[in-house]
């Protein structure tokens, strides 16, 4: 398995772990889209299309947008060519229903996940650089007690998938405390070791 033929990889990790900024990184270096469902769903309220009057609410409550919406949305970018041959999931799936939905539409197309990386940073660290982010983007989802829902609701729905994962010998542990680059690197090595090498 290389870049060649693309990777088809998940990062997971709690709010404030990196992984969107990681995400787009791995993307970019394994030449492969990076997918943020938590992105897709900011442009859709910041458009103001169906699907954005449908979730400003929930998003605003760092609640999780029904399976079925959520899903939808995902199922439909990953059949866009640039995502055929590898992408890099980052916030799907979120929960075991989502787990099973993804499953369901890879093995439709004879595809399985490569890898998963879990990014592991403790909770005190993730809410310092949350609170940082609040100050600095104004995301409406990070007022503190916002905050505490979607921690609350990862830990407790989140969690869970990478045991799932962890039972296929999918997920890499990997170390999110420190640089930018140092994590990324920690993060390559891990996939290197699966055989799974930048473009
Ligand atoms: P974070 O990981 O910091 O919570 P995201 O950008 O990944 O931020 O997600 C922002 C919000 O988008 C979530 O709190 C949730 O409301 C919604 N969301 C994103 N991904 C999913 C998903 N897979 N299932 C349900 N809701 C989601």
């Amino acid at each position: 398995m290389t870049a060649a033929h693309g990777a088809r990889l998940l990062i997971v990790g709690p709010q404030g772990s990196g992984k969107g900024t990681q995400g787009i990184r791995i993307a970019d270096a394994y030449g492969i889209p990076a997918i943020s469902t938590g992105d897709m769903f900011r442009a859709a309220i910041a458009s103001k299309s169906d699907l954005g009057t449908k979730v400003t609410e929930i998003i605003q409550a760092g609640n999780l947008v029904p399976d079925e919406l959520t899903t939808a949305v995902v199922r439909e970018r990953l059949s866009q060519t640039d995502a055929a041959h590898g992408f890099l999931l980052d916030g799907y799936p979120r929960n075991l229903g989502q787990v099973g939905d993804l499953d369901a539409f890879l093995a439709a197309r004879g595809d399985e996940l490569d890898a998963v990386i879990e990014l592991v940073v403790p909770r005190d660290e993730s809410i310092e650089r949350l609170t940082l982010r609040a100050q600095e983007q104004g995301r409406t989802d990070d007022t503190e007690q916002v905050i505490a829902n979607r921690l609350a609701i990862y830990e407790r729905e989140t969690a869970p998938i990478l045991k799932v994962y962890r039972d296929r010998g999918l997920v890499d542990d990997v170390d999110g405390v420190g640089s930018l680059d140092t994590v990324f690197s920690r993060i390559t090595h891990a996939l290197a070791a699966r055989g799974i090498l930048p473009a």
